[in-house]
């Protein structure tokens, strides 16, 4: 029987940084890996990651997944056995897997398992029709295979996973029809989600989906409102037509092979599940075996490849006496940082109950913001969510953007320092800064945002500017269009001033009419036509087509309207009447004024 120094059970971001220490601590090491290629969930992920640089932070997924198998390959202490699958952990070390139909034994001194993580099902009706998915098996199919599963698509959880799946089917041609989440709460970073929402994905909070819809496949979804226990609010219901549901409701860890190594087990949801009892450097009740990575708790690849090493260096001192206990510690102090972030705060908890504690740095920071400087082509930052990030902050040449020293601190521009260089909106993995600039004289302003859709605009093109929710506000021309090697481009239009805070995409025009009023579902194209009609007058406008007349009181619209009126009439906004506001101004049942009210 082969005996290594060290084996390592699964080559995801955990495993391949784990085997890299290893490697340059001179322990022999073999990855065990059941896929084709090592790279774990790397291997899917095409949007860059947050983090610090130190961590390939501004790094696409796939490309670090690259960065790490090239360290492998040089490194000769590492071997790597693919297309192995283990299937158990025997006494005295013994590692049993197979490979081409055969059973191979190998013993190690040490193991480290990183196996990663399962998806969460959710049972529902019709969950077992062709068309339902898991949110990893999308990905897998998409970005490894290059095969879609469907054309519209309806995504149940708004967790990271979810709203970067529903970030990259857009990309890749195909229409998301909503994204629905049990919690009154995004899930996942503000900034994904800001991404998703200004492409016109609606999140449907406090929803659920209740059966899905079809004889032989998925042919549309049931959603329905839910309460605060969770339980669906009848009147509710409604109909959706969708191809395809992909469920995104969290992950699970892979505890099998750990049990069988005799390494004690316990429940603790704010882990994931059931997870292996370890300590602070990784090891597990069994002083033979490591673990690391989604296993220990369902995080980020960033915090997974930090458990990797820290795991690895334990591992080198007890194989070889290996002196890492600087190392050790200082990767103690950055995994604390990444977990310092009210995001992490579940962890932090989980982690207690197994007797770790997470000492916090330094606090966060919430940066005040400097005065801006109008007239002048800068970045704007819409990140106001504490995340482990600063991207931002190590891409500016100028030294423009503060974070501070806990990452988690949210970013901060010094508008004088700022040259305008767009550098910092190519790195952004949030895609949360972009670039401005008022031209006072003709009351319009030049948006620079950044695109990473095909086909890419050109110089002169119309398009449409889009909200932050994705509805459309008014009509942009591109002024041009700076490509990067990354892929994340700078698209810069010029648009009325007035919506400089409020377009946040441009999209190139679709053949019906954008509708302007959702609650009255009055579009473009009528408003269009009442004012060519001779109509110049705000009220009459709304009067004859209901426009800014529905529950919203016009809040969403009617900006939007009187920036048409203005385009129209070449009046400028600031010169036309903009109607009179009448009580009541939130939507309040007839049944209330019935009752008649008390004066006090
Ligand atoms: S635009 Fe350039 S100078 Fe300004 S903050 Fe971004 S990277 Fe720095
Ligand atoms: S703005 Fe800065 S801190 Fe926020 S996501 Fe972008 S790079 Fe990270």
């Amino acid at each position: 029987m082969n005996l290594y120094q060290a084996v390592i059970i699964g080559g995801g971001p955990a495993g391949m940084m784990g085997a890299i220490t290893l490697g340059n601590h001179s322990v022999k090491t073999i990855i065990l890996d059941e896929n084709e290629s090592i790279g774990g969930q790397l291997v899917k992920q095409t949007h860059k990651f947050f983090g610090d640089h130190a961590h390939y932070a501004s790094t696409r997924g796939f490309e670090i997944a690259q960065k790490l198998d090239e360290e492998i390959v040089k490194n000769e202490n590492i071997e790597v056995e693919n297309d192995a699958t283990v299937i158990g952990i025997y006494p005295n070390n013994t590692v049993v897997y197979i490979k081409d139909g055969q059973e191979h034994k190998i013993q190690a001194k040490k193991i480290l398992i990183a196996t990663g993580a399962m998806e969460k099902q959710l049972p529902f009706i019709n969950s077992d029709l062709p068309g339902v998915y898991g949110a990893g098996a999308v990905q897998t199919l998409m970005n490894e295979y290059g095969i879609m599963p469907g054309k519209r698509f309806l995504i149940i959880g708004s967790g990271n996973i979810g709203l970067i799946l529903a970030y990259q089917l857009i990309q890749a041609g195909v229409e998301v029809r909503a994204i629905v989440e049990a919690l009154g709460k995004v899930g996942g970073y503000e900034v994904h989600a800001n991404k998703v929402k200004r492409l016109g994905v609606p999140i449907l909070l406090n929803h659920t989906i209740v059966r899905a819809i079809g004889d032989e496949s998925v042919e549309g979804a049931v959603i329905a409102k839910i309460d605060d226990k969770f339980q669906t609010i009848p009147g509710t219901e409604r109909e959706m037509v969708v191809d395809t549901i992909a469920i995104s409701v969290g992950l699970t860890p892979l505890t099998e092979l750990a049990e069988q190594a005799g390494c004690k087990v316990e429940f603790i949801p704010e882990l994931g599940g059931y997870v292996p009892i370890r300590d602070e450097r990784m090891r597990t009740t069994n002083p033979d075996v490591f673990i690391a990575g989604d296993l220990s708790s369902i995080e980020e690849a960033t915090t997974a490849m930090i458990e990797g090493k820290i795991a690895a260096l334990e591992m080198a001192r007890d194989i070889n006496g290996s002196d890492t206990k600087e190392e050790i510690e200082e990767e103690l102090r950055t995994l604390a940082l990444f977990r310092s972030g009210p995001k992490s705060v579940k962890i932090r908890s989980g982690l207690e109950k197994m007797g770790i504690k997470i000492s916090i740095p330094t606090k966060p920071i919430i940066n005040e913001k400097k005065e801006d400087v109008i007239g002048k082509l800068r970045a704007v930052l819409e990140c106001d969510e504490e995340i482990p990030c600063n991207s931002c902050e190590a891409s500016c040449p100028f030294g423009a953007i503060h974070i501070g020293e806990n990452l988690n601190s949210t970013p901060v521009l010094d508008a004088e320092k700022c040259t305008g260089c767009g550098t910092c909106v190519n790195a952004c993995p949030g895609l949360a800064i972009f670039m401005m600039k008022e031209n006072e004289e003709e009351s319009t302003v030049t948006l620079g945002i950044p695109y990473e859709l095909l086909p890419l605009s050109e110089k002169g093109q119309k398009m449409w500017g889009l909200s932050k929710e994705g509805n459309y506000v008014c009509d942009v021309t591109v002024e041009r269009v700076i490509k990067y090697p990354n892929k994340t481009n700078i698209v810069y239009a010029k648009l009325p001033i007035e919506f400089k805070d409020t377009v946040r995409h441009f999209a190139f025009p679709k053949k019906e009419s954008p509708i302007v009023c959702r609650c009255e579902e009055v579009s473009l194209e009528q408003i269009e036509k009442v004012i060519d009609s001779g109509v110049t007058d705000f009220e009459e406008i709304k009067r004859l087509t209901r426009v800014t007349m529905g529950p919203c009181g016009g809040k969403n619209c009617k900006l939007v309207v009187l920036g048409i009126l203005s385009r129209k009439t070449g009046v400028p906004i600031s010169k036309l009447s903009h109607g009179t506001s009448r009580p009541p101004v939130k939507p309040v049942e007839f049944s209330v004024f019935k009752k008649g009210g008390d004066e006090r």
